[in-house]
């Protein structure tokens, strides 16, 4: 299953996140899916339940953003949103264009938390 090998993937990134924040756990996930990456968000986020299983990630948050579909005009040079079946620019209607976004799965952000019972004295609150 493609989308269990991406969230297999997305999960020891986390990990490794998470290995330089001592103490903290991964909270929240933004995730962001192109159109055109062939991920479907909803396949994304139940295998992700599966593999943050036993992780830093067990109790975060999946939030996927679906993110749109901008091409670049070889002709005229602007660039323009489109949809995934038709690429063409739309200030001239050129349809030689070349993809700038939108077929992209990004990790854009982050957040962790520090565990709720540490039982260290360690931690200072603000
Ligand atoms: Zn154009």
């Amino acid at each position: 299953m493609h989308e269990l090998s991406i969230c297999q993937a997305l999960v020891d990134q986390l990990e490794g996140i998470a290995a330089q924040h001592p103490g903290k756990q991964v909270a929240e996930v933004y995730l962001g899916i192109g159109p055109l990456s062939g991920v479907v968000p909803q396949l994304l986020n139940d295998a992700f339940s599966v593999a943050r299983a036993g992780s830093c990630a067990d109790a975060a948050t999946l939030h996927i953003h679906e993110s749109e579909i901008i091409v670049r005009c070889l002709s005229c040079g602007k660039q323009s949103p489109a949809t995934a079946n038709r690429l063409l620019c739309s200030h001239c209607g050129e349809w030689q264009t070349e993809l700038v976004s939108g077929d992209e799965l990004l990790l854009e952000r982050v957040e962790l938390e520090a565990f709720e019972q540490s039982g260290e004295s360690s931690q200072k609150y603000h």
